[in-house]
């Protein structure tokens, strides 16, 4: 597969609801650039006395909405573009729920699995001590994403707290409940998923029970995706990891490849599996919902022909190239785009970040009812833009209706300076 820079995937797919709105060319234009980059090289002790050194990047998107906001991932692929693409698809699924903040990524290039505790946290804590000045809680708020969680935004709260000689855990978010962190936070963006692929077949009559389901990527938002599909009386029938995927006609029990993954480190070799897939084999199964849960770019409009579910949710972010999105479009493959599908975890963290602010912790029923309405609030939304207008599909409309509030906020402001 030729190589898909994600920043141009981005700028397509806002040219795309571009046609569909009357907002201003000019604004537009300015809407498919970064505000700011930060890249930084972070010098670092390793444990064997020898100094490591790492690139890293923030990049704040758009910061009309509020202060910007979006996690931060280590993962040996992150570039400056892919960072600049995934800030700025925070900024529209902010919008797309409607949360006051504008959109921001952060990324280091390495592989944190290849190093020891002790050396991720002086990564960690080096990168927070670059992002001091341009971070806090009304600037803008780090979070969790690919290969980082709880333990990370502990030791940037902690870096940040401690060089400005404060308390302000509203800083970051996702962190653990113990120093601040919110209920719920952890199953968010999988219960954002799970909330739409409910409401998209609710909206295409037919009945969740009866759905059989696959899903790429076994982290974070993947296994907890399947886990409340499963809850909610679906079969998941396949999921795969980095490694390898698995099929269970039956259907799998969600927890226990959970505990599989957790101590081989793979979903492969689960024991109660019928058989093996490969990556493509998982893509293309013949499944009522597919959940693309890993990283950007997973299908290409190769696969996307032999995609065999009718519905597409996706829990990744940019888990389709433009190609393949047109692809699904031509053949009636319902996508329900990131924007919407993953935004539980911003929206957990906005709840993080007003709780931190009122010093108030709320239930974790608060926060899964609060999530359940913001959710179903916008998928409602962009049913009715896709109802009302001639957009082709649902990533469309979630774009029509995002930039339309950035586009407004922009206005109420004006250009200055
Ligand atoms: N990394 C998550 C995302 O891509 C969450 C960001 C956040 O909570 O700020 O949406």
């Amino acid at each position: 597969m030729a190589e898909i820079n994600p920043f141009k995937s981005l700028q397509e797919q806002i040219d795309d609801a571009a046609a569909y709105l009357d907002t201003g060319d000019d604004v537009i234009e300015r809407l498919k650039y970064p505000e700011r980059v930060l890249e930084a090289t972070l010098s670092v002790d390793m444990d064997d006395g020898s100094v490591e050194q790492f690139q890293a990047y923030r990049v704040q998107f758009n910061g009309d909405r509020g202060p910007y906001k979006g996690g931060i991932r280590y993962h040996p692929n992150v570039t400056q573009a892919e960072v600049t693409a995934l800030s700025g698809w925070m900024v529209y699924k902010c919008a797309v729920v409607d949360i006051p903040y504008g959109g921001a990524k952060g990324g280091i290039a390495f592989d944190p699995r290849e190093y020891s505790e002790s050396e991720v946290e002086r990564i960690t804590r080096a990168f927070a001590a670059e992002l001091r000045p341009f971070i806090g809680e009304d600037r803008d708020i780090p979070a969790p994403d690919v290969n980082t969680g709880q333990r990370e935004m502990n030791w940037i709260k902690d870096t940040y707290e401690t060089l400005e000689r404060t308390t302000e855990p509203g800083v970051v978010t996702g962190k653990a409940p113990s120093s601040g962190g919110s209920a719920g936070r952890v199953e968010a963006t999988g219960r954002s998923t799970m909330l739409t692929a409910r409401e998209a077949f609710d909206y295409l009559g037919r009945d969740i029970e009866d759905v059989t389901v696959a899903v790429q990527g076994y982290g974070n938002a993947g296994s907890i995706t399947a886990a409340l599909l499963e809850a909610e009386g679906a079969t998941v029938v396949a999921v795969s990891d980095s490694k390898g995927g698995i099929y269970a006609a039956d259907g799998l029990d969600t927890s226990a490849v959970k505990t599989h993954k957790r101590e081989t480190g793979s979903v492969v070799g689960y024991p109660d599996a019928d058989r093996e897939l490969t990556n493509e084999e998982l893509l293309t199964a013949d499944v009522d919902l597919l959940v693309p849960a890993a990283l950007e770019n997973a299908v290409d409009a190769g696969i996307a022909r032999e995609v065999r579910a009718d519905v597409v949710v996706e829990a990744a972010n940019g888990p389709l190239t433009p190609n393949a999105d047109d692809v699904l479009t031509d053949r009636d493959v319902y996508v329900f785009p990131d924007i919407l599908a993953n935004a539980g975890g911003v929206t957990v963290s906005y709840f993080e970040w007003v709780q931190n602010r009122q010093r108030f912790a709320w239930t974790e029923d608060r926060v899964n009812d609060e999530l359940e309405r913001i959710v179903t609030e916008a998928f409602d939304r962009l049913v009715d833009t896709y109802e009302s207008t001639d957009v082709p599909n649902f990533r469309t409309a979630a774009y029509v209706v995002a930039i339309e509030r950035v586009a407004d906020a922009f206005d109420d402001h004006g250009n200055w300076p």
